[in-house]
């Protein structure tokens, strides 16, 4: 049972946690604090005590002392839907899930819930899907956290993946912590980098961590599944083979208690602007402090249009005030991936790195020969960007 507990041995009996018990069911009975009946376990009187001498116990429920791993089999992607269409981050992990599959000689599966969505099942099969759960249904047409949830914890209830990925999108963003608390498993949220145990099937979940000054790997030893967010954009999908065939389930959802519906969605409407341009731009054309400044922001949208991308930038432009936070790649900006990413007079700070360094072609323009940024660019140039930035624009006009 939840309990609060007083340590005798911290406790002065100052009373500091009397006054702080919103139902006033905390008495000083010879010198040391007594917990009465009525006790909420709200925990108002942990945070205040000044001596430590107040804990919270929690117990854990029965069914998470008795999990068995062994029990737990596959890997599963649930797969975000953009307007009943498959959003790209499904996919990326889908590309991840396949390589953890195999290793632990899986299947891998697509989780999709929806309206009238079972024609998308051939394409998650393409992009590596062994099986894909649909739920459809009409209560399900709308994105809705309670009810999504209710769905994914029958199924994980009843099936026992492993392991279960989802998008550090919105969506993921909402409806995973609630799932993970639901099921009584760990979650790491935002993971950048996944790795597995083949022997032990132990998912090693990197992710920065203390303001992204470190990267951390993690691990959920005793529960399962072992469940992740990972940032859309961070892992590549795999070439789709139209060719490839697989399993359809659909799901039976007739039994679910439907969750009182406390939110209704009365429209929904494309996002639009300038961070959807920046993650889906083939071409990206990016400055950082060796600009100087917002005038020659400019010539970097020149450049960008004649190349049909986008522009981004690293922090220290945008702290800068040259450009706004939109733009901004990396850690605490946007993760991107395009085709090609030309990072001009940006430096190569890991948490720039972290936002771009799966772009497949990277084009560094740095005047420092020893610049981070060149560890990892794929073509680097030497030289003043203020000579070489107007020279490739010259050269574009000219074609
Ligand atoms: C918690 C945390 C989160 C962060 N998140 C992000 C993030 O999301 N994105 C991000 O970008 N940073 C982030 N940072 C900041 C990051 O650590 C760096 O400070 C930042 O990326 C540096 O930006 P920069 O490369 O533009 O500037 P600098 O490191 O100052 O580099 C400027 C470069 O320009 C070159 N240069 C100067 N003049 C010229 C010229 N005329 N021609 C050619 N080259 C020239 C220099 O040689 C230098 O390499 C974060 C930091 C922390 C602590």
């Amino acid at each position: 049972m939840n309990r609060i507990e007083i340590i005798e041995e911290y406790c002065i009996g100052c009373g500091i946690c009397v006054s702080s018990c919103p139902f006033g069911v905390i008495a000083i009975e010879d010198g040391i604090a007594k917990i009465l009946d009525g006790c909420t376990v709200c925990g108002a009187c942990v945070d205040i005590c000044p001596y430590d001498a107040i804990i919270k116990r929690i117990d854990e429920p029965a069914e998470l002392s008795t999990v068995r791993l062994e029990q737990y089999n596959g890997v599963w992607i649930v797969c975000e839907l953009e307007h009943n269409k498959p959003a790209r981050v499904g996919f990326e992990l889908l590309g991840v899930g396949r390589t953890l599959a195999n290793a632990r000689d899986v299947a891998l599966s697509a989780v999709i819930i929806g309206k009238d969505i079972k024609n998308l099942a051939d394409e998650y099969i393409a992009y590596g899907a062994d099986k894909v759960y649909i739920a459809d249904d009409d209560w399900l047409a709308d994105f809705n956290e309670e009810n999504y949830t209710a769905v994914l914890e029958k199924l994980i209830r009843s099936e026992k993946p492993e392991i279960v990925l989802c998008g550090a999108t919105i969506w993921g963003r909402s409806l995973i912590p609630r799932l993970a608390v639901r099921i009584h498993t760990g979650l790491t949220a935002d993971c950048t980098h996944l790795e597995i145990d083949s022997d032990t099937g132990l998912l090693m979940q990197t992710r920065p961590a203390f303001g992204g000054n470190i990267m951390a790997t993690i691990a959920c030893p005793n529960h399962r599944p072992q469940m992740s967010t990972v940032r859309p954009r961070v892992m590549k999908p795999l070439e789709p083979d139209r060719n490839r065939k697989g399993e359809i389930i659909e799901v039976d959802i007739s039994d679910i208690e439907k969750p009182i519906q406390r939110v209704k969605i009365l429209k929904s409407i494309e996002e639009l602007g300038e961070m959807l341009n920046l993650a889906d731009a083939d071409i990206i054309v990016s400055g950082g402090r060796g600009l100087g400044g917002p005038e020659a922001f400019k010539m970097l949208f020149e450049l960008a249009d004649l190349l049909g991308g986008a522009v981004g930038a690293s922090r220290a432009a945008i702290d800068s005030g040259w450009i706004p936070y939109a733009h901004q790649v990396g850690q605490t900006g946007k993760t991107v991936s395009p085709k090609m990413y030309i990072a001009i007079g940006i430096s190569g700070a890991i948490q720039h790195l972290v936002g771009m360094q799966s772009s497949e072609t990277i084009v560094a323009i740095n005047k420092d020969p020893k610049a981070p940024i060149f560890d990892i660019a794929t073509y680097g140039l030497v030289g003043d960007l203020f000579d070489i930035v107007p020279e490739i624009i010259k050269k574009m006009k000219s074609r």
